[in-house]
Order: C-alpha cells, then sequence, then structure tokens
C-alpha cells in the first residue's frame, strides 16, 4: 500500500525524518512556516543522500528520491486538508504551546485514519494529546540525530494512545527501514534518553570524585562494552549546555537523584567549555586528550 507523510517542521529532525520515508518509497510532504527552512532541508537531503549514494547505501540516484518530497509552506490557520494521509508527524521546537497547536491543526487537516505523531525529546505525549479530540491516534515517534543514520526510533504510547495505534506505528517505523523501540510507559526521557543520561551522569561523577580520567573511563567503556563512543565523548559532540539543560529539565519533574546535574557539568558549563563547540569539554578537541 502506497504510504504518505505529511511532517510539519523542515528543521534538522524533520528534513532527516523526510528523506527517511522518501528513501523507503513513501510520498512526502514537507512543511515548515519559513521558506529559507524548506529550501536549506532540500540542500541537507540532497547532500546527505549523494554521500548515502557513494557508499551504496542507497541504490536510487538522489533525484529520484527527492522527487517524492513535496515542499509546502506551512500555513497555521488553514492547514491543507490531507484525508488520505497514513502519517503526520510534528517536528517543530521543542515548545508545548507551539506543538499543541500544530498537533491540533493535524487533527483537524488528516483524516480520521491518519496516525499522528509528536518528534518531541522530552515533553510528555500524554500533555500533548490532551487537548485533541481524538487522542488515541496520537503518539511518540522520537527519531535520533541525524535520523538519515540512526537506525532505531522510540515508538512511545501516551496514556490515551490505542494499542492499534500504538502497533500500527510501530509497523510503519519498520516500513520505513528502522527498529522501533517500544516504549510502553510515557515516562520523563522515555527510555533510551534515561539510560544514557544516567550512564554519563555516573560517568560525569566518577571523574568530579577523581576516582578515574575522563578518558580512562571512556576509553574502559568503549573497550569492556563494545560502544562506539564513551559517555563523555558523547557529552562533548552533544553540548554540555543541552546536556545540562536536558537533565536540569527531567530532574525538576522527576525529582529523582539520578538525573541530576553533577556540580563538574555546571562548573564547565559556567567557565564556556561546552565541548566540541568550543574546543574543550571533558576533552579538549584540538588535540583529542582527556583533562581528567
Ligand atoms: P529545528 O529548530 O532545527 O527545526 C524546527 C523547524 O520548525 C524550523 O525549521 C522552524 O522554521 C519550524 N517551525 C517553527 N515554528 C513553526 C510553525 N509554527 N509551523 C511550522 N514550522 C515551524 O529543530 P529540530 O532540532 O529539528 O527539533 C525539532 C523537534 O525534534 C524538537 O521537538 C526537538 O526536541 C526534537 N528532537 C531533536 C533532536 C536533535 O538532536 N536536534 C533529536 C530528537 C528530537
Amino acid at each position: 500500500m502506497q504510504r504518505s507523510v505529511l511532517i510539519v517542521g523542515a528543521g534538522a529532525m524533520g528534513a532527516g525524518i523526510a528523506q527517511v520515508c522518501a528513501q523507503a518509497g513513501w510520498d512526502v510532504t514537507l512543511s515548515d512556516v519559513e521558506q529559507q527552512a524548506l529550501d536549506r532541508a532540500r540542500g541537507s537531503m540532497r547532500s546527505s543522500l549523494e554521500r548515502l549514494a557513494r557508499k551504496g547505501v542507497v541504490r536510487e540516484t538522489p533525484g529520484i528520491v527527492l522527487r517524492r518530497v513535496r515542499p509546502l509552506l506551512w500555513e497555521e490557520n488553514a492547514p491543507e486538508s490531507q484525508p488520505d494521509l497514513t502519517l503526520a508527524i510534528e517536528a517543530v521546537p521543542e515548545d508545548l504551546g507551539l506543538k499543541r497547536r500544530i498537533l491540533a491543526a493535524l487533527e483537524t487537516a488528516c483524516g480520521a485514519c491518519t496516525i499522528i505523531a509528536t518528534n518531541t525529546s522530552g515533553i510528555p505525549i500524554t500533555t500533548l494529546s490532551e487537548e485533541l479530540t481524538e487522542p488515541g491516534r496520537m503518539l511518540g515517534m522520537h527519531f535520533f540525530n541525524p535520523p538519515a543514520l540512526m537506525k532505531v526510533v522510540e515508538v512511545i504510547q501516551g496514556e490515551q494512545t490505542t494499542s492499534e495505534t500504538f502497533q500500527a506505528a510501530a509497523e510503519l517505523v519498520r516500513e520505513m527501514d528502522r527498529e522501533p523501540v517500544l516504549v510502553r510507559r510515557d515516562l520523563p526521557g522515555f527510555v533510551l534518553n534515561r539510560v544514557a543520561m544516567t550512564a554519563s551522569n555516573e560517568a560525569i561523577r566518577l571523574v568530579q570524585e577523581g576516582v578515574v580520567t575522563a578518558e580512562d573511563l571512556d576509553r574502559g567503556v568503549r573497550g569492556a562494552f563494545g560502544w562506539r563512543m564513551g559517555p563523555l565523548e558523547t557529552v562533548d559532540l552533544v553540548g554540555l549546555d543541552v546536556v545540562l539543560a536536558a537533565r536540569e529539565e527531567i530532574f525538576r519533574r522527576t525529582a529523582d537523584p539520578r538525573f541530576e546535574p553533577p556540580a563538574l557539568l555546571r562548573d564547565l558549563v559556567e567557565r564556556g567549555h561546552l565541548g566540541r563547540k568550543t574546543g574543550r569539554g571533558f576533552f579538549r578537541h584540538e588535540d583529542g586528550k582527556g583533562e581528567g
């Protein structure tokens, strides 16, 4: 059956998700309030597809894949009616009010059979679905960055999501050539970020207490557990400010000490050592050496 998807928000995630769906042969509408964002998205999809074609990962030419992606300027008050859509995904910035407005507009514009998904990284699915008329057909589809390379997608069941929606969404993710991780409870941080956060928080605390250097810890984790990147290298890549904000948010919501930001993380952020983007975080990126 020919699948069709509407993605609202053509930023880093929206463009990547559009590419994944187009590679799977779906009809894609990629929508944004900014024409510039739509243009940028096309450029980033093209260069990613060229790289994947060079590596032999994608057999079709970038032109053929991109022909399946229709750009659309998003009209919030009068969204184009899409009665036959399989799936609608919102990938706008992490703002509760904005996401709720987009989801409500999607519910109005789409047919009764369309599954409605959010790519939120942290807002509870249940909170996002509260103002919908049919919250049963809404759920979380959490792609990882960059979607074109990351094979896993968390499929998250909100309190109101029906099991039919949940199972159907997992099947759609498989059709996109991605592996669904079925998250059956709407927990703060879902599943994979909770695991990543607790691991890296413990790593930061062990370095903070002088038990181990950052270099030794990451080398050990890579060697012992087969992780491609150590937890501290990952934190440096994501950005210490982003990592701190995510922990503050989840700690505020749960008061769970596992998520409390360690003092060393705060200290590095206060000193402007934000990781790769500033050349220094847990490691110095000019020479790749740990600072312990
Ligand atoms: P982004 O800022 O790169 O893109 C957001 C896009 O939404 C922009 O192009 C913007 O023009 C558009 N937009 C803003 N308001 C709009 C509106 N009213 N209608 C239509 N489009 C609108 O953001 P992103 O990094 O792609 O993140 C999008 C979502 O995905 C967020 O909820 C984020 O938390 C989540 N997420 C991000 C990552 C990541 O690593 N970047 C990973 C997983 C999930």
